[in-house]
């Protein structure tokens, strides 16, 4: 299958969080399954031009009121084969991706142009599939600055009198995290170039405003989120974020696809970014990596101490009200009143950052990076003991299944994609792989990182075997990879009616078989 991948966001190009990812390890696994992968992403400033190829000629891209020009350039994604590379494209316009940031700047969180920055860049994509004369089987749109493409193209490009090339493009659009939707003025609507009987066809309409998710929701051919438990909750008013009766609407064509992780990259018998390696069989590389850690961050290098790593957005989905707000946040009680290490490395809200600075700067047992830093991820993931996640909610969650890999036990709350990846401890049988709690409170978080340190303290032949039985999980793509080929191949039944078999493997066994 020819499938195109739409994203603002791909490794090593460009992150600030899971779905970059997900797109570039989902892509390479597509690839080795021999299908034909492309990805699109704006030209951010800080890609540099220098180490791709030009696409000659300029590009024309049809907006409201008249034309962009962009240029176009591309390059092999890293990591890919020689003998089916994944190619990336990049869409560079000046004014709308020559500037510091993704999103926006910390001046500017969300930059006022952003619905004109991505519908461009979505619009952008059918000209790029005609300057290279290569038509998409799929269309794979992610997240809201790609809700515009599966618009586009149900409403523009797949329709008699366009320019053509799409008629047998299917579309599929993943929802990464729902909490993110694209909501703007609607006045932005006219730059779309898309009549306003669209604007309420494609259900756009959202309040009075412009609701970009919202139209990818109602217009792609087959949505998923990435994990199916995630897609059960987001059914829900409780994590629908008022998009559960849309939701529930399309329940018919919604499913949860559970990421995987790049084994490649996140593995403990061959980190490049650790210095010493392990496996469930010999586990004594972990305890090296734990001394280097503790020296990284200035702790006493003390092997019996319990060490809770966490790397996080500083933001409120992933509970940091709760654990570390200034009145009532947990985590000053916790390190002051149990024996354990703690080290965090994040960036975010600044209240959260400066409040994260200040404890540290009064308690010795908790250490904290503010900044964004991928060696020492890994070496969180690596020598923490334990990692904390108390999120608010978590449509997959990364960290949890990278901290599993390395026999970090994750300690979170019942929610989302943790549902999917961690069973949680019993202490009668020493079974599990993690800990849980229910409800996010600050009182929770603490029991419950109390809960991990007492069976450290007191049962550690269970920590040895619930270390065993998380390294041993399969969180390969492999598995996923499969299932996004039967959407694909589900979506493009659901517009076109039966193609054949495009070599979709059957479906993946559960992770814990
Ligand atoms: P989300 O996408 O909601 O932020 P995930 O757990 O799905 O959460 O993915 C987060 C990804 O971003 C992980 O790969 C994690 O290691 C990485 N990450 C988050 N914050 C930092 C940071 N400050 N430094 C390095 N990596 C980070």
């Amino acid at each position: 299958m020819k499938i195109l991948m739409v994203s603002s966001e791909a490794i090593p190009f460009a992150k600030t969080g899971g779905l970059s990812d997900m797109v570039t390890a989902l892509s390479l696994s597509l690839a080795k399954l021999g299908h034909e992968v492309k990805i699109v992403l704006p030209r951010y400033y800080s890609i540099d031009r220098g180490t791709q190829q030009l696409v000659p000629g300029a590009m024309g891209v049809p907006m409201g009121g008249g034309e962009e020009w962009s240029a176009v350039y591309t390059a092999p994604l890293p990591g890919s084969k020689e003998k089916n590379p994944v190619q990336v494209y990049f869409i560079d316009h000046e004014i709308y991706f020559g500037r510091d940031g993704i999103y926006g700047v910390p001046s500017e969180p969300d930059f006022i142009d952003n619905p004109r920055r991505f519908s461009f860049f979505c619009r952008a994509v059918f000209q790029l599939c005609r300057k290279i004369s290569w038509f998409p089987d799929v269309l794979h749109a992610h997240d809201w600055p790609a809700a515009m493409a599966p618009v586009y193209l149900k409403f523009a490009e797949r329709v008699s009198g366009s320019l053509g090339g799409f008629e047998k493009t299917a579309s599929v659009f993943t929802i990464h995290n729902l909490g993110y939707q694209g909501i703007y003025s609607k006045d932005n609507f006219d730059y779309t170039g898309l009549g306003w009987d669209v604007f309420y066809n494609a259900g756009f309409e959202d309040a009075g405003m412009l609701n970009l998710l919202k139209a990818g929701l109602y217009s792609a051919d087959k949505l998923n989120t990435v994990s199916p438990n995630y897609a059960e909750e987001t059914k829900t008013q409780a994590h629908g974020f008022r998009l559960d009766g849309v939701l529930r609407y399309r329940s018919a064509d919604y499913t949860g696809i559970l990421n995987g992780i790049d084994t490649g990259i996140w593995n403990p018998m061959k980190d490049k970014y650790i210095s010493a390696h392990f496996s469930a069989k010999n586990m004594a590389g972990k305890a090296k990596v734990k001394e280097e850690l503790q020296k990284e961050f200035g702790l006493p290098q003390d092997s019996s101490a319990p060490l809770v790593g966490m790397v996080t957005r500083l933001t409120g989905q992933k509970g940091v009200g709760e654990l570390f707000g200034p009145t009532y946040g947990s985590a000053w009680a916790i390190c002051r009143e149990m024996n354990l290490q703690m080290v965090l490395l994040g960036s975010g809200e600044a209240w959260c950052e400066n409040e994260v600075l200040s404890l540290a700067s009064r308690l010795s047992n908790f250490k904290a990076v503010i900044g964004f830093d991928e060696k020492l991820s890994h070496l969180i993931e690596a020598g923490s003991d334990f990692f904390l996640m108390p999120s608010r909610y978590e449509p997959c969650g990364l960290n949890q299944m990278y901290s599993l890999a390395y026999g970090t036990l994750p300690i979170v709350r019942r929610t989302g994609g943790f549902v999917d990846t961690i069973e949680n401890y019993n202490e009668a049988t020493g079974g599990g792989t993690g800990f849980m709690f229910d409800n996010l409170s600050p009182v929770s978080i603490y029991n419950t990182v109390g809960w991990a340190v007492w069976a450290w303290y007191n049962c550690r032949e269970h920590i040895e075997a619930m270390r065993t039985r998380a390294m041993k999980l399969d969180f390969s793509w492999e598995k996923s990879a499969a299932k996004y080929v039967e959407l694909y191949d589900d979506a493009r039944t659901a517009v076109f009616g039966k193609t054949g078999n495009s070599g979709s493997g059957t479906a993946a066994s559960d992770i814990f078989s």
